[in-house]
């Protein structure tokens, strides 16, 4: 069993979506769970819609202004443009446009009644159609072209707290969900079997949607290559693997051939977005391989992140941070930074939910 990732950038088009057809192709002959984010930015306009659906009802609880419209229209719109350049006319196109359209639909319901006042909630609902969507579009178009597919509905299989936003997951009914209906549907047959999901998204004991933070599609390919005891997984990304640095600001970066769980946490917990932070944690813990792969150049070789720290070379990684606060504390009674008082600095910190990445402390600051 292979667990894959596809983010955003590879499947914003409809040529992207050709392209990750091409990649799964040649590994049709294994057992595939298939993690697929929403397309694109998507996910940045469902959040202004999200915004423009609360302002709209917030300024006229009688009859909604209607400042969502053209940004609902333009999210629909960008989705069927793919459809009709993935699709030739006919079955295909009509069985992906119906799927796509029941989601859009259920938007359009919500919008014509007042949201929650809980806003996170509201957003996890909304936010969520970017990658029903893409799943469907993509389940749909290698069902059209030969490779054979089931979608499974994440919000099933992953289950989480109601902290919308950030959902935590709870691993044990999402083990029992997965023993439930994807190991079946793996194990009750003989062929190999391809199973497409949605990234970023779980859902409560109550059904509603909840998100694990932007970007979290690759710790949903993570939890799934745990709970489905994978025997890799491998996130297809748009540079060659894990570099030392971003090269959209350093354009010479080096590509990292091999590195150990240990040094990926710390290079994703300090920021290096290649990865999400909470990936690597639950391949480490059952010591499942982690591929960085192009899907631009899908063949060469990219990045493996593996349990041994005797590979981590000596090739330094460089992380940019921006809108970085620096803050000097500095005793003004009798007492020094010691053990007290940095407790009661931490606490501090850790109650308004500070991250703190670098800190020095001598006897007076
Ligand atoms: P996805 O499509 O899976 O969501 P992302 O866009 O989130 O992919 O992540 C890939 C991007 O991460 C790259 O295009 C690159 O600009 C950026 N990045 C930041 N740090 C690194 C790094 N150390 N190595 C490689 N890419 C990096
Ligand atoms: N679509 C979500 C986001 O843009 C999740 C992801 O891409 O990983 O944040
Ligand atoms: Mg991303």
């Amino acid at each position: 069993m292979k667990v894959f990732k596809f983010g955003g950038a590879s499947v914003k088009d409809a040529a992207g979506v050709k392209n990750v057809a091409g990649i799964v192709k040649q590994y049709q002959h294994e057992n595939l769970c298939i993690v697929i984010s929403a397309m694109g930015k998507i996910t940045n306009a469902l959040e202004e819609l999200v915004k423009a659906y609360v302002k709209d009802a917030n300024s006229n609880p009688n009859k909604f202004n209607d400042s969502k419209k053209e940004i609902f229209e333009k999210i629909k719109d960008y989705h069927y443009s793919i459809i009709h350049d993935l699709f030739e006319p006919g079955p295909g196109r009509d069985a992906a446009l119906l799927k796509v359209n029941v989601f859009f639909l259920e938007l359009q319901n919500r919008f014509e009644k007042m949201p929650s006042a809980n806003y996170d909630l509201v957003y996890d609902q909304i936010v969520c159609v970017g990658e029903l969507v893409s799943t469907t579009i993509v389940s749909e178009y290698f069902n059209a072209i030969g490779l054979t597919n089931t979608w499974f509905d994440a919000r099933r299989l992953i289950r989480t707290d109601s902290t919308y936003r950030e959902g935590k997951v709870d691993w044990k009914i999402s083990e029992q969900q997965v023993s439930k209906t994807l190991i079946p549907f793996y194990i009750g047959s003989l062929e190999k079997k391809i199973a497409i999901t949605q990234g970023f998204i779980g859902g409560t004991s109550i059904d509603l949607t909840t998100t694990l933070g932007r970007e979290g599609s690759d710790y949903t390919a993570a939890i799934l290559s745990y709970l489905l005891d994978a025997r890799d997984m491998t996130i297809w990304k748009d540079v060659p693997g894990v570099l030392n640095a971003d090269p959209r600001i350093h354009p010479d970066a080096v590509k990292l051939n091999k590195i150990s769980f240990h040094e990926a946490i710390e290079l994703t917990y300090y920021g290096a977005t290649v990865i999400h932070p909470k990936t690597i944690k639950p391949l480490q813990n059952k010591g499942i391989p982690l591929y960085v792969n192009s899907f631009i150049e899908p063949n060469k070789k990219g990045t493996v992140i593996q349990p041994s720290e005797d590979f981590d070379n000596k090739i330094p990684s460089y992380i940019y941070k921006k809108n970085q606060v620096l803050l000097s504390i500095i005793p003004r009674d009798f007492s020094f930074v010691d053990e007290q008082n940095l407790r009661d600095i931490f606490d501090l910190f850790a109650q308004f939910n500070l991250h703190i990445n670098l800190m020095q402390n001598s006897a007076m600051s």
